[in-house]
């Protein structure tokens, strides 16, 4: 527990998704009551209350996808659902007495350092000012969707919308409907909606690796089971991790061992999709893994489908009633939806940082986004990130991860009482040690193999992926070592 005799810090979370929620119960349980998390929507869960379309699941198993405190035995499927992601998200808020210490309709729109008070000053886009002693940003790096660059896009007079945002109001039923991507989200909904639209354009720059998925509903009795014998439970999570994490290795180090994937993508492609031309343009032409895998046992049969038509064809504009692509064909749509993404490296964007001495941490990390851990960085005391640079995982849970940083913070908190009154900065030689360490892990790693992807910034930098096992990962956050921070009194 949190020692009663010193003053309990005033603690500032941004976001409500598995970030910002966890931190908050491990908080509390260590006594930490003097809490606030500020949610700009009406409704906790991050991402998973951000993206409804049509089939949206998660693709690392549920036993695994959730806090290793807090066990759900009845999950009802391996891979859970949105909605069942969600409601058990919701479930956590409720059981942990989360809702009086969060605020809806609460945007930040900047969060600024004040050193002479070793405070942050947290300014909402209504102008109201909160003021903490630490600030935990949970913010995710899948929130902000990513529109495309395309020319002609608000020229449109359809209904337009991007598939993080989907437009529940808008019947698809029997519509031409343009997709523009084929990530991993498109490769769950385009099943969904491929049933009921009329025609389906999907629009594809680069093909997608997609191996089968080994889901299926948890019969009543493996639920029983896990309920009535929490042993069986945990094992079974165990397993989960321990043959997520053998991947590792394949995707950071014997890039070689991902072939076995690529041929079994391709089996399964050759097996579903009889129509040769959409086989051969439904094949990635780069390295298995490069971006990421997916999973989808029904992505192929809908490509099968004859409403389905595969467009490889570069995009040239968008006009006002359908798509024109570069070679002057005009592909007619009553709705485009944008399965484009998310601006993933662009960590904290929209929010204005502002540390010491007036620095900006957009001015801070024009080279790229760096933080020590993934979870401090030089120059702004006090600020812990949560899923932060190059924490992210191409093979695991990110739960786990969250969960190491749940730890570091906690032990973080744990130092500073040591130091009433002070600020902890991380050093900058210290930080910029850990990025060489990890910028030299993913040399050479799958994701350098020359491909696009949302783990690059604009300046191709891997600024978003963790580079090899978690169990390192947990290992190297699992204490604070003091050294590696300067504790700075109020500069008054
Ligand atoms: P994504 O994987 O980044 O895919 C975006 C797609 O849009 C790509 O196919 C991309 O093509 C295409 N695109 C982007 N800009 C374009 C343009 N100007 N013109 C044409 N095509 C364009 O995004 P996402 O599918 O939303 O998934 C993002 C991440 O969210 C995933 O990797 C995953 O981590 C997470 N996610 C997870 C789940 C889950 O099951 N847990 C589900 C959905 C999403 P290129 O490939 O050519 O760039």
């Amino acid at each position: 527990m949190h020692r009663a005799n010193t003053e309990s810090p005033s603690i500032l979370i941004i976001g409500t998704g598995f970030g910002g929620l966890g931190m908050a119960i491990q908080l509390k349980k260590a006594g930490y009551q003097n809490l606030i998390l500020l949610e700009k929507a009406n409704r906790v869960g991050g991402t998973w209350r951000d993206n409804t379309y049509p089939g949206a699941a998660c693709d690392v198993q549920s036993h695994f996808y959730s806090y290793s405190f807090e066990p759900k035995h009845d999950w009802s499927r391996k891979f859970g659902l949105q909605h069942e992601i969600l409601g058990y998200m919701e479930h956590c808020v409720e059981k942990y007495g989360l809702g009086e210490h969060i605020r809806f309709n609460s945007e930040v729109s900047d969060a600024s350092f004040d050193q002479r008070l070793n405070r942050w000053n947290v300014t909402l886009t209504n102008g109201e000012v909160l003021t903490s002693h630490i600030l935990i940003t949970a913010t995710g790096q899948l929130n902000q969707p990513a529109w495309p660059k395309i020319e002609g896009l608000n020229r449109f007079r359809g209904r337009i919308f991007h598939s993080a945002r989907w437009d529940h109001d808008y019947d698809i039923t029997g519509k031409k409907v343009a997709v523009i991507g084929t990530g991993a989200s498109a490769i769950q909904f385009v099943p969904e909606i491929a049933k009921q639209v009329r025609t389906l354009n999907l629009f594809q720059r680069n093909a997608a690796w997609v191996l089968p998925k080994p889901d299926r509903p948890f019969r009543p009795w493996e639920q029983w089971l896990f309920s009535k014998l929490p042993v069986w439970d945990r094992l079974y999570r165990y397993l989960i991790y321990w043959k997520n994490e053998s991947r590792a290795l394949a995707f950071t180090r014997f890039k070689g061992l991902l072939e076995t994937f690529a041929r079994q993508a391709r089996k399964e492609a050759q097996k579903r999709i009889t129509d040769p031309e959409k086989l051969r343009k439904i094949i990635p032409d780069y390295q298995i893994g490069c971006k990421r895998i997916l999973i989808s046992n029904d992505w192929y049969p809908a490509i099968n489908q004859s409403n389905v038509n595969l467009v490889t064809e570069a995009i040239r504009e968008i006009a006002t009633d359908g798509v024109i692509t570069a070679d002057g064909k005009h592909h007619p749509a009553d709705a485009i939806i944008l399965a484009t993404g998310f601006r993933a490296s662009e960590f904290l964007s929209p929010i204005t940082i502002t540390g010491r001495n007036g620095r900006n941490l957009n001015e801070a990390w024009k080279d790229g986004a760096v933080a020590f851990k993934g979870i401090t960085v030089s120059g702004f005391p006090n600020m812990f990130m949560l899923y932060g640079p190059n924490t992210n995982l191409a093979h695991n849970s990110i739960l786990y991860m969250l969960e190491s940083q749940f730890r570091y913070v906690l032990d973080c908190l744990k130092a500073l009482d040591k130091y009433p009154g002070a600020a902890m900065d991380v050093r900058e030689d210290r930080q910029e040690r850990f990025s060489q360490v990890v910028q030299a892990g993913l040399k050479g790693s799958v994701w350098d193999t020359g491909c696009t992807s949302w783990y690059l910034d604009e300046n191709g930098k891997n600024t978003v992926n963790w580079p090899g096992f978690t169990f390192t990962y947990r290992f190297s956050t699992r204490h604070v070592d003091t050294a590696d921070y300067r504790f700075l009194n109020p500069a008054n």
